[in-house]
C-alpha cells in the first residue's frame, strides 16, 4: 500500500477524512493541513508507524515530533498537565502553540516521538480538517511538518507532494494554509517557569526568551533548517546577478511577502514564496529585509535558518 506506489491525493472533506482515518488505523502516513504547515500524521501509540514518519522524512532520530491532541482531556492523559499548562490552552488552544511538559509514565506513546526525552510536546490544532481527524481516531497523531527533513515546510497539497510523493499513502487536500508559520512552542517547567523553545504565530506573554535554553531542550532546532537547496541572502535591498528576490513592502520582487508590508500576510507566504525560489531558474535566492518585531521574529527565525548552509 505505501512506499513505491504514488501519494493519493483527496480533498480534506468527510469523505477524504473517512478514509485517512482508516488508513492512520492500518499504521499508514497521512499528510494534513493545520492552520500552521501540513503535518505528516501517524498514530502516536505505534512505534511502526512513527518509525515511518521518520523514514518518510529522513529525519534524524534526536529530533522528537509534536503530539496533537483533541483537547486538554487527551493532553492530561498524556504529560503531567499542570495549572500553568492549564491555563495556557485554555488561553490558546486550539491553536498554533505547543507546550513542552513531562511525559506520563503511563502515556503509552511510541518511545520515538519524544525522541527518548522525558517531556512530550503537545498542541490541539484549529483547523477543521486536523481536528474532525482527531475526532475520527482514537489515538493522538504524531505530526511534524509534511516536508523531507531539512527543506522547506510546506504550506499546500503541491509543497508535501514536492518532495514526498511516493514516501507517504494519502495527502489530504485542503487549500493553502492560513498563518504559514509553525507552531511557537514553550517549555512549562515543573517551578511553573515558562521558556520559548521556538518563535511562532503566538506571542506569549512572561515566556523567557528564545535562545536560553537551546540545545538540550530544543533537538531539531538546528540552524540549518527550512533549506531551499540553493545559497540564500538575507536583508537585500535590490536584486544582484542571478537571484531571484523575494520582497517585501517596498522591496518588489519576483515574488513578494506582502506588497503592504504586512507581517501576517509574509508569514502566511513565506515558505510559498522559498517554494517558487527554490523552483526558479536563478542559482541563488535573496531576501528583502522583514522588520524583527512581533510575527518578524519567527519570520527571520526561519529565513536565518533558510539561509544557513547544511
Ligand atoms: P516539527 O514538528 O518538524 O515542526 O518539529 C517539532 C519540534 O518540536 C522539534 O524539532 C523540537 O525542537 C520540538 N520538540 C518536540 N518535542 C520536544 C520536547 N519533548 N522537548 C523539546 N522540544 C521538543
Ligand atoms: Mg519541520
Amino acid at each position: 500500500m505505501r512506499g513505491k506506489n504514488a501519494t493519493e491525493r483527496v480533498p480534506a472533506d468527510a469523505g477524504g477524512i473517512a478514509r485517512a482515518a482508516r488508513i492512520l488505523n492500518e499504521g499508514g502516513l497521512v499528510a494534513v493541513p493545520t492552520e500552521t504547515v501540513y503535518g505528516l500524521a501517524a498514530r502516536a501509540d505505534s512505534a511502526a508507524a512513527v518509525g515511518r514518519i521518520y523514514a518518510a522524512k529522513g529525519r534524524p532520530s534526536f529530533n522528537p515530533l509534536i503530539v496533537h491532541v483533541r483537547g486538554i482531556a487527551a493532553a492530561q492523559r498524556l504529560a503531567e498537565f499542570d495549572a500553568t499548562s492549564t491555563a495556557l490552552a485554555e488561553r490558546y488552544w486550539p491553536g498554533p502553540l505547543t507546550l513542552v511538559c513531562p511525559l506520563r509514565g503511563d502515556a503509552g506513546l511510541a518511545p520515538a516521538v519524544t525522541a527518548g526525552l522525558p517531556t512530550v510536546a503537545l498542541r490541539q490544532p484549529a483547523h477543521p480538517a486536523m481536528a474532525a481527524l482527531l475526532d475520527a481516531v482514537e489515538f493522538p497523531l504524531a505530526a511534524p511538518s509534511a516536508n523531507r527533513s531539512g527543506f522547506v515546510s510546506p504550506t499546500s497539497a503541491d509543497h508535501v507532494l514536492a518532495t514526498l510523493d511516493g514516501r507517504i499513502d494519502l495527502v489530504l487536500d485542503g487549500g493553502d494554509c492560513a498563518q504559514g508559520l509553525e507552531s511557537t512552542i514553550i517549555a512549562v517547567r515543573t517551578d511553573g517557569r515558562i521558556e520559548t523553545l521556538r518563535a511562532g504565530p503566538i506571542a506569549v506573554p512572561g515566556a523567557a526568551p528564545l535562545g536560553a535554553t537551546l540545545g538540550v531542550e530544543a533537538p531539531g532546532q538546528t540552524l540549518s533548517h527550512y533549506a531551499p537547496g540553493k545559497p540564500v541572502r538575507l536583508e537585500a535591498v535590490a536584486r544582484e546577478e542571478g537571484e531571484y528576490l523575494i520582497g517585501f513592502g517596498r522591496t518588489a520582487g519576483d515574488c513578494n511577502l506582502s506588497d503592504r508590508g504586512d507581517l501576517v500576510e509574509a508569514a502566511s507566504r513565506l515558505y510559498a514564496c522559498l517554494h517558487l525560489g527554490a523552483k526558479a531558474p536563478q542559482p541563488r535566492i535573496a531576501v528583502a529585509a522583514v522588520p524583527g518585531e512581533g510575527l518578524g521574529l519567527a519570520i527571520n527565525d526561519r529565513l536565518r535558518r533558510a539561509a544557513t548552509p547544511a
